[in-house]
């Protein structure tokens, strides 16, 4: 990139036109590590955020392999041929983006990519998966000023990235291989308890039947489970995505969940408390920031760690006397 740095104003009219290389840019600047590119970006945001919230928020996940790309692209080429636009993001905080991300690809979803009406970035490179999930909230509102109506967010069904998209999406679907046990797919109760929807991929060929008997047994496991929304029972699905059965029925589900949540007015109170949190979330990193960042406080952490350490000083109050060096500045 140059380093001169667009106009906020241009910028703005360029993604409320929809135009994918201005919204590429935008994402680059948040992301940058120069404070004057990421504040333009984040400029550039914050007029365009009576824009946003136009889209339907899908958060997919599931084990690698179990056919996360193969569906998205098989969906998103639907959703497309209908008259939609669709965003597909990552949530990835386990692959730098230089080593080739192994979410959100664009080599995973070659004919999805090269749609016009379809814009896929690939997991911002951010180490933490709070910098990681922030960059891909940010992201989200810049695809829904730019005029796409679905937005997707994917991630690997692998620790706690999947906390981090559900509090981002307006549906999550948790997508399982045809026979195997949860505990084979190393999926977490709480996961479980997070998802709208449980999608068995590959229902085709010689996985068709194992397909039906895992939805099966998901559908009973799920029946077991308090649904998390007094508005929602989650649904099991069998879809292929190679021969296309079982989308369609998927997509319905998504829109039969999105009717249900919002004429219980569900669906605003979701995003409301989701906003809500994304700012407390920052104050916290904020002051976290802020505290180990104190000289004072830095002065005294060596003594005070020591102090626990060596049982001369309770943690209470290592740790309150801490807090008073950074409060008393
Ligand atoms: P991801 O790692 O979750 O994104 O999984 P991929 O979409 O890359 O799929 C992993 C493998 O499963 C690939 O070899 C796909 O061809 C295969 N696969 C994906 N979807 C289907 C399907 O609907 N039916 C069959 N038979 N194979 C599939």
């Amino acid at each position: 990139m140059s380093s001169e740095l667009p106009s906020v104003a241009g910028a703005c009219e360029r993604v409320r036109a929809g135009d994918r290389r201005t919204v590429a840019k935008t994402i680059t600047l948040l992301e940058s590590r120069r404070p004057d590119q990421a504040a333009r970006g984040q400029e550039i945001l914050e007029k365009l955020v009576p824009y946003t919230g136009g889209s339907l928020r899908l958060g997919i996940t599931g084990a690698p392999g179990v056919g996360k790309s193969t569906f998205i692209e098989a969906l998103g080429l639907r959703l497309i041929e209908k008259g939609h636009r669709l965003a597909v993001l990552a949530v990835d905080p386990t692959s730098p983006r230089s080593g080739g991300s192994i979410l959100g690809d664009k080599t995973r979803m070659e004919r999805l990519a090269q749609d016009e009406a379809a814009f896929i970035r690939p997991s911002p490179s951010g180490g933490s998966l709070g910098g990681v999930a922030e960059r891909t909230r940010e992201t989200l509102l810049l695809t829904e000023a730019a005029g796409f109506d679905i937005v997707l967010v994917e991630t690997v069904g692998i620790g706690q990235s999947e906390v981090a998209v559900h509090s981002m999406v307006d549906c999550f679907t948790l997508l399982l291989q045809p026979g195997a046990g949860d505990e084979l797919q190393g999926i977490k109760k709480g996961v479980l308890e997070l998802a709208d929807a449980l999608v068995v991929t590959k229902a085709d060929g010689e996985l068709r039947r194992a397909a039906e008997r895992s939805r099966a047994e998901y559908a009973h496991a799920l029946e077991l489970l308090r649904p998390a929304s007094p508005h929602w029972t989650p649904r099991v699905l069998a879809v292929s995505a190679v021969s296309g059965e079982g989308v369609d029925a998927f997509w319905e589900m998504v829109l039969a969940h999105r009717s249900a949540l919002e004429a219980a007015g569900a669906l605003e109170r979701k995003r409301r408390g989701q906003a809500r949190a994304w700012m407390w979330s920052l104050v916290h990193e904020g002051l976290r920031a802020a505290f180990d960042g104190h000289p004072a406080v830095a002065r005294r952490i060596p003594q005070a760690e020591r102090d626990v350490e060596d049982q001369k000083a309770t943690p209470a109050a290592a740790a309150r006397r801490l807090l008073e060096a950074f409060l008393d500045d």
